[in-house]
């Protein structure tokens, strides 16, 4: 038996998929190829941890440190010295720019128009629904 939504929509789907992160999407965009009516329901903030508060604003700030480590090696690679130093809010203004960015494409894939997206929190009403 397919999922009923019952409190935001009479509507039923053959997959209803809790979540609209990096999972939840792989997930939904997969049973949409298949062929599948899918809908996704996430709460909000739309973006899924790894875009909004793990793997890409980590790696924002790790590419930066990276960069100055490499800076500080110059000689070694047969280059003029430098002393490279931080700007703490340039680095987390890049930062906010990309996970921006990321977030805004995976929230134009998550209303793509062949989901149903349900912007709303989750809960089971019943043993069916
Ligand atoms: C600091 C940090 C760095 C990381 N770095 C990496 C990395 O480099 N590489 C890597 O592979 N992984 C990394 N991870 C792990 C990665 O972020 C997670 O494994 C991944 O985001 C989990 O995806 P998910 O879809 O399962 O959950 P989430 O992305 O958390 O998505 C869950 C979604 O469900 C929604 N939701 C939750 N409950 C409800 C409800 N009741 N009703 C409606 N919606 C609901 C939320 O709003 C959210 O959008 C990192 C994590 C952290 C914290």
């Amino acid at each position: 038996m397919s999922p009923q939504l019952s409190h935001m929509s009479d509507r039923r789907h053959d997959v209803v998929v809790i979540g609209g992160g990096s999972a939840g999407y792989a997930a939904a965009r997969t049973a949409r190829d298949a062929g599948a009516d899918v809908a996704i329901v996430d709460q909000g903030p739309l973006g899924g941890l790894c875009i909004l508060r793990g793997c890409m604003p980590t790696k924002t700030f790790l590419q930066s440190s990276e960069l100055m480590a490499l800076m500080k090696r110059t000689r070694e690679f047969g280059l003029a010295p430098v002393t490279p130093r931080a700007d703490l809010s340039a680095i987390v203004d890049r930062k906010n720019r990309l996970v921006q960015e990321f977030a805004d494409y995976r929230i134009a894939a998550l209303r793509d128009p062949r989901f149903t997206l349900y912007e709303s929190r989750f809960g089971f009403v019943g043993r069916r629904s």
